[in-house]
């Protein structure tokens, strides 16, 4: 099936954000959950830059993807959270704790950017991590925010058999939803993350 695929830009605020009315999903996820690697494995090219430094990215990366000639729509891909976070305790330093503080300011003002669009929400997760709190958090948020949501579970290929039964069984009892696994690096899960972006693209 054929994709069509552009990296469209990187916005800092909601006045960078595009305004043709195309259905949006928004990407959340951890800084190196995986996520630039969903995008460029689903595209089947590299649009987006993956192991970008932790914390670089303070920015909404806008993609138009199209396949099979289906209508297209933007991806959101919102800045990792989780990465900026000082060590408990380095308050004396005083910088840190500042600079924390300004990344997780400017880490909300675009995200808020985004939601107030209520695009559809997806959550990445890896399925090596299940139920760390932030991403419950994020999920949280997420549901409240997003017209329609759902999580997908990266990098599948690295757990056995028996660990992904057990990993995934932890996530949705965690998060209260089914968990889509997916794998960059196999393509494991791509064309269901295609239905669920198709599903979440009309009904968001
Ligand atoms: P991002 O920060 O969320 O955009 O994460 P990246 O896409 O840059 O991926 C972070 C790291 O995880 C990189 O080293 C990737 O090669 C690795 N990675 C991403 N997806 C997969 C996957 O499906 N399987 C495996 N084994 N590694 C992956």
């Amino acid at each position: 099936m054929k994709i069509e695929a552009s990296f469209i830009l990187s916005a800092a605020s909601a006045s960078d954000l595009p305004r043709d009315g195309l259905a949006e999903i928004a990407l959340v996820g951890r800084s190196n959950v995986g996520k630039s690697s969903v995008i460029n494995a689903l595209v089947r090219r590299r649009v987006a830059r993956t192991s970008a430094a932790p914390g670089k990215t303070r920015l909404a990366n806008v993609y138009r993807v199209a396949r099979g000639g289906g209508a297209p729509l933007y991806l959101l891909d919102l800045p990792g959270y989780g990465y900026a976070r000082a060590p408990k305790g380095s308050r004396s330093a005083g910088s840190p704790e500042a600079a924390r503080r300004a990344s997780q300011n400017e880490f909300e003002a675009i995200v808020r950017a985004v939601f107030a669009r209520q695009p559809a929400g997806l959550l990445l997760v890896d399925a090596r991590h299940p139920g760390l709190e932030t991403d419950r958090a994020a999920w949280q948020w997420i549901r409240e925010a997003a017209g329609e949501a759902a999580v997908v579970a990266t990098k599948i290929d690295k757990l056995g058999r028996g660990e992904r039964i057990r990993a995934l069984r932890t996530f949705e009892s965690v998060l209260e939803t089914s968990v889509l696994p997916v794998s960059a690096v196999t393509g494991e899960g791509l064309e269901e993350l295609w239905k669920l972006i198709d599903r979440l693209k009309t009904s968001g």
